[in-house]
Protein backbone atom coordinates (compact mmCIF):
# COMPACT_ATOMS: atom_id res chain seq x y z
CA UNK A 1 0.00 0.00 0.00
CA UNK A 2 2.56 2.39 0.97
CA UNK A 3 4.56 2.07 -2.63
CA UNK A 4 1.41 2.51 -4.47
CA UNK A 5 0.72 5.71 -2.22
CA UNK A 6 4.35 6.93 -2.70
CA UNK A 7 4.43 6.35 -6.42
CA UNK A 8 1.08 7.94 -7.08
CA UNK A 9 2.72 10.67 -5.76
CA UNK A 10 5.26 10.72 -7.36
CA UNK A 11 3.13 10.85 -10.18
CA UNK A 12 1.47 14.17 -9.30
CA UNK A 13 5.12 15.53 -8.63
CA UNK A 14 6.41 14.86 -11.79
CA UNK A 15 3.00 16.70 -13.44
CA UNK A 16 2.93 19.67 -11.44
CA UNK A 17 6.83 20.45 -10.59
CA UNK A 18 7.97 18.13 -13.68
CA UNK A 19 10.55 14.91 -13.72
CA UNK A 20 13.44 16.65 -12.82
CA UNK A 21 12.32 17.28 -9.21
CA UNK A 22 11.00 13.81 -9.06
CA UNK A 23 14.42 12.48 -10.25
CA UNK A 24 16.69 14.12 -8.44
CA UNK A 25 15.54 14.88 -5.24
CA UNK A 26 12.45 12.61 -4.37
CA UNK A 27 13.80 9.54 -5.86
CA UNK A 28 16.45 9.85 -3.29
CA UNK A 29 14.47 8.80 -0.64
CA UNK A 30 12.57 6.17 0.71
CA UNK A 31 8.96 6.01 1.91
CA UNK A 32 9.53 3.43 4.71
CA UNK A 33 6.64 3.56 6.85
CA UNK A 34 3.35 5.58 7.83
CA UNK A 35 2.46 5.75 11.39
CA UNK A 36 -1.14 6.14 11.36
CA UNK A 37 -1.39 6.70 14.88
CA UNK A 38 0.80 9.49 15.09
CA UNK A 39 0.12 10.98 11.47
CA UNK A 40 3.63 10.54 10.80
CA UNK A 41 5.37 9.80 7.56
CA UNK A 42 8.63 8.31 8.08
CA UNK A 43 10.81 9.23 4.90
CA UNK A 44 14.89 7.90 4.90
CA UNK A 45 16.86 10.09 2.76
CA UNK A 46 20.88 8.88 1.94
CA UNK A 47 22.17 12.00 3.33
CA UNK A 48 21.30 15.15 5.43
CA UNK A 49 22.01 16.95 2.30
CA UNK A 50 19.09 15.45 0.48
CA UNK A 51 16.94 15.99 3.56
CA UNK A 52 17.75 19.62 4.28
CA UNK A 53 16.92 20.16 0.61
CA UNK A 54 13.90 18.47 0.69
CA UNK A 55 11.98 19.88 3.40
CA UNK A 56 13.76 23.23 2.26
CA UNK A 57 12.16 23.00 -0.78
CA UNK A 58 9.16 20.63 -1.61
CA UNK A 59 7.72 19.68 1.96
CA UNK A 60 4.69 21.87 0.88
CA UNK A 61 4.22 19.04 -1.69
CA UNK A 62 4.30 16.53 1.01
CA UNK A 63 1.69 18.45 2.54
CA UNK A 64 -0.80 19.29 -0.04
CA UNK A 65 -0.66 15.70 -1.63
CA UNK A 66 0.24 12.87 0.69
CA UNK A 67 -2.04 14.10 3.23
CA UNK A 68 -5.27 13.76 0.45
CA UNK A 69 -3.69 10.56 -0.55
CA UNK A 70 -3.14 8.94 2.77
CA UNK A 71 -6.67 10.78 3.81
CA UNK A 72 -5.82 12.39 6.68
CA UNK A 73 -5.95 16.31 7.19
CA UNK A 74 -2.30 17.06 8.75
CA UNK A 75 0.43 15.34 8.42
CA UNK A 76 4.14 14.88 10.07
CA UNK A 77 7.21 14.13 7.96
CA UNK A 78 9.57 12.28 10.35
CA UNK A 79 13.03 12.22 8.21
CA UNK A 80 15.71 9.68 9.26
CA UNK A 81 19.47 9.00 7.92
CA UNK A 82 20.34 5.80 7.54
CA UNK A 83 18.94 3.05 9.95
CA UNK A 84 17.99 5.60 12.53
CA UNK A 85 13.98 6.28 12.85
CA UNK A 86 12.83 9.35 13.37
CA UNK A 87 15.54 11.80 13.58
CA UNK A 88 13.74 14.52 12.96
CA UNK A 89 10.04 15.52 12.88
CA UNK A 90 8.70 18.45 11.02
CA UNK A 91 5.38 19.49 11.82
CA UNK A 92 3.90 20.64 7.97
CA UNK A 93 2.97 23.86 7.40
CA UNK A 94 -0.22 24.24 6.51
CA UNK A 95 -1.36 23.63 2.85
CA UNK A 96 0.24 26.39 0.39
CA UNK A 97 0.33 26.49 -3.58
CA UNK A 98 2.93 25.77 -5.00
CA UNK A 99 5.37 28.40 -6.09
CA UNK A 100 8.06 28.79 -8.59
CA UNK A 101 10.66 27.86 -6.36
CA UNK A 102 9.69 23.74 -5.84
CA UNK A 103 10.96 24.20 -9.81
CA UNK A 104 14.23 25.30 -9.01
CA UNK A 105 16.76 22.32 -8.17
CA UNK A 106 19.78 23.92 -7.25
CA UNK A 107 19.66 27.75 -6.30
CA UNK A 108 22.32 30.72 -7.18
CA UNK A 109 24.20 29.55 -9.67
CA UNK A 110 21.75 27.15 -11.88
CA UNK A 111 24.55 24.29 -12.86
CA UNK A 112 22.01 22.44 -14.79
CA UNK A 113 20.60 25.24 -16.38
CA UNK A 114 18.87 23.14 -19.57
CA UNK A 115 16.92 20.90 -16.99
CA UNK A 116 15.98 24.33 -15.41
CA UNK A 117 15.01 25.55 -18.76
CA UNK A 118 13.53 22.40 -19.60
CA UNK A 119 10.95 22.90 -17.34
CA UNK A 120 9.72 26.15 -17.77
CA UNK A 121 9.73 25.19 -21.58
CA UNK A 122 6.98 22.54 -20.18
CA UNK A 123 5.13 24.58 -18.23
CA UNK A 124 3.88 26.75 -21.33
CA UNK A 125 3.98 24.05 -23.56
CA UNK A 126 4.69 21.06 -23.29
CA UNK A 127 4.62 20.06 -26.75
CA UNK A 128 7.09 22.79 -27.44
CA UNK A 129 9.98 21.18 -29.13
CA UNK A 130 13.23 21.38 -26.55
CA UNK A 131 16.24 23.06 -28.36
CA UNK A 132 18.60 21.47 -25.32
CA UNK A 133 17.70 17.61 -27.04
CA UNK A 134 19.63 18.17 -30.04
CA UNK A 135 21.75 15.90 -31.93
CA UNK A 136 24.67 17.70 -30.75
CA UNK A 137 24.12 16.73 -27.43
CA UNK A 138 23.52 13.14 -27.45
CA UNK A 139 25.87 10.67 -27.23
CA UNK A 140 26.20 7.54 -29.56
CA UNK A 141 27.50 4.06 -28.00
CA UNK A 142 26.22 0.95 -29.10
CA UNK A 143 23.13 1.23 -26.71
CA UNK A 144 21.88 3.51 -29.60
CA UNK A 145 23.52 3.88 -32.54
CA UNK A 146 21.01 1.92 -34.41
CA UNK A 147 17.84 4.29 -32.99
CA UNK A 148 20.58 7.29 -33.45
CA UNK A 149 21.41 6.70 -36.65
CA UNK A 150 17.63 6.08 -38.20
CA UNK A 151 16.76 9.50 -36.24
CA UNK A 152 19.41 10.99 -38.27
CA UNK A 153 18.49 9.79 -41.62
CA UNK A 154 14.63 10.44 -40.97
CA UNK A 155 15.67 13.89 -39.61
CA UNK A 156 17.65 14.61 -43.23
CA UNK A 157 15.00 13.19 -45.41
CA UNK A 158 11.80 12.95 -43.55
CA UNK A 159 8.92 10.76 -45.03
CA UNK A 160 11.32 9.28 -47.43
CA UNK A 161 13.74 6.53 -46.25
CA UNK A 162 11.57 4.97 -43.03
CA UNK A 163 8.44 5.86 -42.28
CA UNK A 164 6.91 5.66 -39.75
CA UNK A 165 10.02 5.13 -37.06
CA UNK A 166 9.52 3.40 -34.03
CA UNK A 167 11.95 3.95 -31.44
CA UNK A 168 11.52 1.84 -28.51
CA UNK A 169 13.33 1.30 -24.88
CA UNK A 170 12.56 1.36 -21.62
CA UNK A 171 12.41 4.54 -19.58
CA UNK A 172 14.91 7.15 -19.30
CA UNK A 173 17.21 6.22 -22.23
CA UNK A 174 17.26 8.77 -24.56
CA UNK A 175 13.77 7.99 -26.72
CA UNK A 176 12.58 11.52 -25.81
CA UNK A 177 15.42 13.27 -26.63
CA UNK A 178 15.92 11.98 -30.04
CA UNK A 179 12.52 12.70 -30.94
CA UNK A 180 13.19 16.30 -30.31
CA UNK A 181 16.65 16.41 -31.53
CA UNK A 182 14.69 15.04 -35.38
CA UNK A 183 12.43 17.78 -34.62
CA UNK A 184 15.26 20.24 -34.19
CA UNK A 185 17.03 19.07 -36.92
CA UNK A 186 14.56 19.18 -39.50
CA UNK A 187 13.42 22.85 -38.25
CA UNK A 188 16.80 23.84 -38.68
CA UNK A 189 16.88 23.12 -41.95
CA UNK A 190 13.36 24.15 -43.05
CA UNK A 191 11.70 26.28 -40.50
CA UNK A 192 8.52 26.16 -42.77
CA UNK A 193 8.20 22.59 -41.68
CA UNK A 194 5.29 22.60 -39.36
CA UNK A 195 6.43 19.86 -36.54
CA UNK A 196 4.12 18.44 -34.28
CA UNK A 197 5.26 17.03 -31.31
CA UNK A 198 3.05 15.42 -28.51
CA UNK A 199 2.56 12.35 -26.23
CA UNK A 200 0.20 9.69 -26.71
CA UNK A 201 -1.41 10.94 -23.12
CA UNK A 202 -1.89 14.30 -24.05
CA UNK A 203 -3.11 13.47 -27.61
CA UNK A 204 -6.03 11.50 -25.65
CA UNK A 205 -6.74 14.53 -23.69
CA UNK A 206 -6.95 16.52 -26.54
CA UNK A 207 -8.87 14.52 -28.27
CA UNK A 208 -11.53 14.20 -25.57
CA UNK A 209 -11.77 18.21 -24.52
CA UNK A 210 -12.09 18.05 -29.10
CA UNK A 211 -14.98 16.02 -28.19
CA UNK A 212 -16.35 17.28 -25.05
CA UNK A 213 -16.22 21.37 -26.46
CA UNK A 214 -17.11 20.49 -29.82
CA UNK A 215 -13.67 21.40 -31.71
CA UNK A 216 -13.27 18.10 -33.97
CA UNK A 217 -12.77 20.22 -37.02
CA UNK A 218 -9.99 22.17 -35.55
CA UNK A 219 -8.41 19.09 -34.09
CA UNK A 220 -8.67 17.11 -37.42
CA UNK A 221 -7.43 20.14 -39.42
CA UNK A 222 -4.31 20.57 -37.05
CA UNK A 223 -3.01 17.21 -37.61
CA UNK A 224 -3.65 17.07 -41.09
CA UNK A 225 -1.25 20.27 -41.89
CA UNK A 226 1.39 18.35 -39.96
CA UNK A 227 4.52 17.77 -41.87
CA UNK A 228 6.14 15.37 -39.40
CA UNK A 229 4.63 14.06 -36.31
CA UNK A 230 6.14 13.31 -33.50
CA UNK A 231 4.36 10.93 -31.09
CA UNK A 232 6.07 9.95 -27.68
CA UNK A 233 5.48 7.07 -25.71
CA UNK A 234 2.70 6.03 -27.34
CA UNK A 235 1.74 3.18 -25.23
CA UNK A 236 -0.41 5.05 -23.45
CA UNK A 237 -2.94 5.08 -25.92
CA UNK A 238 -3.65 1.69 -24.94
CA UNK A 239 -7.32 0.78 -24.30
CA UNK A 240 -8.21 4.15 -25.85
CA UNK A 241 -10.89 2.64 -28.61
CA UNK A 242 -12.03 6.06 -29.79
CA UNK A 243 -8.71 7.63 -29.58
CA UNK A 244 -6.83 4.73 -31.68
CA UNK A 245 -9.96 5.52 -34.04
CA UNK A 246 -9.47 8.66 -34.65
CA UNK A 247 -5.54 8.93 -34.64
CA UNK A 248 -5.44 5.63 -37.15
CA UNK A 249 -7.09 7.98 -40.27
CA UNK A 250 -4.38 10.40 -39.09
CA UNK A 251 -1.88 8.50 -39.67
CA UNK A 252 -3.60 7.11 -42.90
CA UNK A 253 -3.83 10.37 -43.93
CA UNK A 254 -0.34 11.31 -43.24
CA UNK A 255 1.24 8.50 -44.28
CA UNK A 256 -0.80 8.30 -47.61
CA UNK A 257 0.52 12.25 -48.52
CA UNK A 258 4.29 11.00 -47.52
CA UNK A 259 4.76 13.11 -44.24
CA UNK A 260 7.11 11.83 -41.59
CA UNK A 261 5.86 9.91 -38.41
CA UNK A 262 7.94 8.83 -35.35
CA UNK A 263 6.90 7.26 -32.40
CA UNK A 264 8.70 6.11 -29.17
CA UNK A 265 7.20 3.42 -26.93
CA UNK A 266 8.78 1.47 -24.39
CA UNK A 267 8.08 -1.77 -25.85
CA UNK A 268 8.06 -3.27 -29.40
CA UNK A 269 5.14 -2.78 -31.19
CA UNK A 270 3.70 -6.63 -31.21
CA UNK A 271 4.35 -6.55 -27.44
CA UNK A 272 1.99 -3.34 -27.14
CA UNK A 273 -0.56 -4.00 -25.12
CA UNK A 274 -4.60 -2.80 -26.02
CA UNK A 275 -3.53 -1.56 -29.00
CA UNK A 276 -5.46 -2.58 -32.40
CA UNK A 277 -3.95 -5.11 -34.45
CA UNK A 278 -4.82 -2.31 -37.52
CA UNK A 279 -2.70 0.54 -35.49
CA UNK A 280 0.01 -1.96 -33.90
CA UNK A 281 0.81 -3.46 -37.36
CA UNK A 282 1.10 0.25 -39.32
CA UNK A 283 3.67 0.78 -36.71
CA UNK A 284 6.18 -1.70 -38.12
CA UNK A 285 5.43 -0.52 -41.46
CA UNK A 286 8.79 1.56 -41.59
CA UNK A 287 11.97 1.06 -39.19
CA UNK A 288 11.64 -0.56 -35.56
CA UNK A 289 14.69 0.57 -33.70
CA UNK A 290 15.80 -0.15 -30.01
CA UNK A 291 17.63 1.73 -27.26
CA UNK A 292 19.06 -0.21 -24.35
CA UNK A 293 20.87 0.20 -21.34
CA UNK A 294 24.31 1.82 -22.08
CA UNK A 295 27.55 0.73 -21.53
CA UNK A 296 29.47 2.36 -18.63
CA UNK A 297 31.50 4.01 -21.35
CA UNK A 298 28.51 5.74 -23.07
CA UNK A 299 27.18 6.59 -19.90
CA UNK A 300 30.40 8.28 -18.54
CA UNK A 301 30.60 10.01 -21.61
CA UNK A 302 27.09 11.10 -21.34
CA UNK A 303 27.95 12.13 -17.31
CA UNK A 304 30.81 14.18 -19.13
CA UNK A 305 28.88 16.18 -21.67
CA UNK A 306 26.05 17.10 -19.77
CA UNK A 307 28.31 18.31 -17.20
CA UNK A 308 30.36 20.17 -20.03
CA UNK A 309 26.70 21.68 -21.08
CA UNK A 310 26.83 23.28 -17.37
CA UNK A 311 30.09 24.26 -17.94
CA UNK A 312 31.49 21.75 -15.14
CA UNK A 313 34.20 19.72 -15.30
CA UNK A 314 33.47 16.52 -14.46
CA UNK A 315 37.11 14.48 -13.12
CA UNK A 316 36.79 10.98 -14.27
CA UNK A 317 36.54 9.17 -11.06
CA UNK A 318 33.20 10.69 -10.42
CA UNK A 319 31.92 10.24 -13.61
CA UNK A 320 32.79 6.62 -13.08
CA UNK A 321 31.83 6.67 -9.53
CA UNK A 322 28.07 8.03 -10.86
CA UNK A 323 28.20 5.69 -13.85
CA UNK A 324 28.32 2.79 -11.70
CA UNK A 325 24.94 3.33 -9.93
CA UNK A 326 23.27 0.39 -9.62
CA UNK A 327 20.99 -0.19 -12.76
CA UNK A 328 20.50 3.34 -13.02
CA UNK A 329 19.21 4.79 -16.62
CA UNK A 330 20.37 8.15 -17.43
CA UNK A 331 17.93 10.09 -16.06
CA UNK A 332 18.72 9.31 -12.80
CA UNK A 333 22.37 9.48 -13.61
CA UNK A 334 21.45 12.78 -14.12
CA UNK A 335 19.84 13.38 -11.17
CA UNK A 336 22.83 11.85 -9.19
CA UNK A 337 24.73 14.74 -10.89
CA UNK A 338 22.46 17.20 -10.60
CA UNK A 339 22.72 16.48 -6.84
CA UNK A 340 26.61 16.51 -6.85
CA UNK A 341 27.42 19.57 -8.46
CA UNK A 342 24.12 21.59 -6.31
CA UNK A 343 25.95 20.51 -3.47
CA UNK A 344 29.59 21.04 -4.59
CA UNK A 345 27.96 24.60 -5.35
CA UNK A 346 26.43 25.10 -2.11
CA UNK A 347 29.26 24.10 0.21
CA UNK A 348 32.11 25.70 -2.38
CA UNK A 349 33.62 22.47 -2.52
CA UNK A 350 35.72 20.94 -5.47
CA UNK A 351 33.49 18.36 -7.43
CA UNK A 352 35.57 15.09 -5.91
CA UNK A 353 34.58 11.30 -5.36
CA UNK A 354 34.33 11.51 -1.46
CA UNK A 355 31.86 14.37 -2.12
CA UNK A 356 29.82 12.40 -4.50
CA UNK A 357 29.81 9.36 -2.09
CA UNK A 358 28.55 11.54 0.48
CA UNK A 359 25.87 12.62 -1.71
CA UNK A 360 25.02 9.53 -3.14
CA UNK A 361 24.90 7.76 0.41
CA UNK A 362 27.62 5.73 -0.74
CA UNK A 363 26.20 2.50 -0.60
CA UNK A 364 27.45 1.60 -4.53
CA UNK A 365 30.29 -0.63 -4.82
CA UNK A 366 31.46 -0.96 -8.37
CA UNK A 367 32.09 -4.47 -8.49
CA UNK A 368 29.05 -4.92 -6.64
CA UNK A 369 26.55 -2.73 -9.20
CA UNK A 370 25.62 -5.70 -11.53
CA UNK A 371 24.49 -8.22 -8.67
CA UNK A 372 21.06 -10.00 -9.23
CA UNK A 373 18.74 -10.86 -6.52
CA UNK A 374 19.06 -14.54 -7.72
CA UNK A 375 23.26 -14.13 -7.77
CA UNK A 376 23.10 -12.85 -4.02
CA UNK A 377 20.30 -15.56 -2.93
CA UNK A 378 22.51 -17.97 -4.41
CA UNK A 379 25.71 -17.44 -3.40
CA UNK A 380 24.24 -17.78 -0.12
CA UNK A 381 22.26 -20.26 0.05
CA UNK A 382 25.19 -22.34 -0.95
CA UNK A 383 27.62 -21.12 1.96
CA UNK A 384 24.51 -22.10 4.37
CA UNK A 385 23.54 -25.60 2.29
CA UNK A 386 20.35 -24.36 1.37
CA UNK A 387 18.70 -24.03 -2.00
CA UNK A 388 16.56 -20.85 -3.38
CA UNK A 389 13.74 -23.10 -3.26
CA UNK A 390 13.61 -23.55 0.54
CA UNK A 391 14.81 -19.99 0.90
CA UNK A 392 11.52 -19.04 -1.01
CA UNK A 393 9.45 -21.54 0.63
CA UNK A 394 7.59 -20.81 4.30
CA UNK A 395 9.55 -23.57 5.71
CA UNK A 396 10.05 -21.66 9.05
CA UNK A 397 13.29 -22.93 11.48
CA UNK A 398 15.36 -20.46 13.40
CA UNK A 399 18.27 -21.23 11.14
CA UNK A 400 16.85 -20.93 7.60
CA UNK A 401 14.89 -17.71 9.06
CA UNK A 402 18.23 -16.64 9.82
CA UNK A 403 19.69 -17.12 6.71
CA UNK A 404 16.60 -15.62 4.42
CA UNK A 405 16.61 -12.70 6.66
CA UNK A 406 20.79 -12.25 5.87
CA UNK A 407 20.15 -12.58 2.40
CA UNK A 408 17.45 -9.97 2.78
CA UNK A 409 19.93 -7.55 4.28
CA UNK A 410 22.47 -8.20 1.26
CA UNK A 411 20.31 -7.33 -1.09
CA UNK A 412 18.61 -4.27 0.49
CA UNK A 413 22.61 -3.12 0.77
CA UNK A 414 24.02 -4.58 -2.57
CA UNK A 415 21.29 -3.70 -5.32
CA UNK A 416 18.91 -0.52 -5.39
CA UNK A 417 16.04 -3.32 -5.43
CA UNK A 418 13.11 -1.57 -3.34
CA UNK A 419 11.59 -3.88 -0.22
CA UNK A 420 8.71 -4.68 -2.11
CA UNK A 421 10.59 -5.89 -5.21
CA UNK A 422 13.30 -8.08 -2.41
CA UNK A 423 9.76 -9.53 -1.05
CA UNK A 424 8.97 -10.72 -4.32
CA UNK A 425 11.14 -12.22 -5.09
CA UNK A 426 11.28 -13.95 -1.70
CA UNK A 427 7.85 -14.85 -1.99
CA UNK A 428 6.98 -12.40 1.24
CA UNK A 429 3.66 -10.83 0.98
CA UNK A 430 4.47 -7.90 2.64
CA UNK A 431 7.61 -5.81 2.55
CA UNK A 432 7.69 -4.97 6.31
CA UNK A 433 8.67 -8.59 6.55
CA UNK A 434 12.35 -7.25 4.54
CA UNK A 435 12.39 -3.99 6.37
CA UNK A 436 12.37 -5.84 9.76
CA UNK A 437 15.08 -8.38 8.69
CA UNK A 438 17.08 -5.49 7.20
CA UNK A 439 17.01 -3.87 10.44
CA UNK A 440 17.87 -6.72 12.68
CA UNK A 441 20.67 -8.02 10.88
CA UNK A 442 21.97 -4.60 10.60
CA UNK A 443 22.06 -4.19 14.26
CA UNK A 444 23.46 -7.66 14.63
CA UNK A 445 26.20 -7.20 12.32
CA UNK A 446 27.29 -3.70 14.36
CA UNK A 447 28.08 -6.32 17.75
CA UNK A 448 28.38 -9.66 16.57
CA UNK A 449 32.04 -9.43 14.95
CA UNK A 450 31.62 -13.05 14.14
CA UNK A 451 28.88 -12.04 11.57
CA UNK A 452 30.70 -9.32 10.54
CA UNK A 453 33.64 -11.87 9.26
CA UNK A 454 31.04 -13.82 7.68
CA UNK A 455 29.32 -10.93 5.66
CA UNK A 456 32.24 -9.65 4.85
CA UNK A 457 33.32 -13.43 3.36
CA UNK A 458 30.07 -13.58 1.26
CA UNK A 459 30.41 -9.75 0.00
CA UNK A 460 33.82 -10.62 -1.52
CA UNK A 461 32.68 -14.28 -2.71
CA UNK A 462 29.94 -11.64 -4.58
CA UNK A 463 32.15 -9.15 -5.90
CA UNK A 464 34.63 -11.78 -7.56
P1 LIG B 1 13.15 8.43 -22.32
O1 LIG B 1 12.31 9.30 -23.19
O2 LIG B 1 13.70 7.24 -23.04
O3 LIG B 1 12.49 8.05 -21.04
P2 LIG B 1 14.78 10.79 -22.18
O4 LIG B 1 14.95 11.07 -23.63
O5 LIG B 1 13.83 11.65 -21.43
O6 LIG B 1 14.42 9.27 -21.91
O7 LIG B 1 16.22 10.85 -21.52
C1 LIG B 1 16.43 11.04 -20.15
C2 LIG B 1 17.60 11.96 -19.95
O8 LIG B 1 18.78 11.30 -20.36
C3 LIG B 1 17.50 13.22 -20.79
O9 LIG B 1 17.95 14.31 -20.04
C4 LIG B 1 18.43 12.98 -21.95
O10 LIG B 1 19.00 14.17 -22.42
C5 LIG B 1 19.46 12.07 -21.34
N1 LIG B 1 20.02 11.15 -22.33
C6 LIG B 1 19.58 9.93 -22.66
N2 LIG B 1 20.36 9.36 -23.59
C7 LIG B 1 21.32 10.25 -23.87
C8 LIG B 1 22.45 10.25 -24.75
N3 LIG B 1 22.72 9.20 -25.51
N4 LIG B 1 23.23 11.33 -24.77
C9 LIG B 1 22.96 12.38 -23.97
N5 LIG B 1 21.93 12.46 -23.11
C10 LIG B 1 21.11 11.40 -23.06
MG1 LIG C 1 10.35 9.94 -22.75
Amino acid sequence: MLQGIWDEFLLIVRQEAGSRVVETWLKAVVFEQWDALNQTAHIKAPNSFVKDWIKNNYLNLFNLHLCRLLNVKEIKIAFFIGQHKAEVIESVISPVSLDHKSNLIIPGKLPIAPANQNIQVAKKDQSVINPNYCFENFIVGPSNSLAHAAALAVAEKPGVLYNPLFIYGSSGLGKTHLLHAIGNRIKMFNNAKIVVYQTADRFVNEFISAIRFNRMFAFREKYKMVDVLLIDDIQFIANKDQTQEAFFHIFNSLYDSHKQIIFSSDNYPKDLKGITERLRSRMEWGLVADIYVPTIETKIAILKKKAEQNKEILPDDVAYFIASQANANIRQLEGCLVRVIAFAHLTGQKISKTLAERVLGAVVNPEMCNLTLNKIAQTIAGNYAYTIDQLRSQERGRDIAFVRQLVMYLMKKLTDRSLREIGQFLNRKDHSTVLHAVNKIEKMVKIDLKLQKEVDSIKKELSA
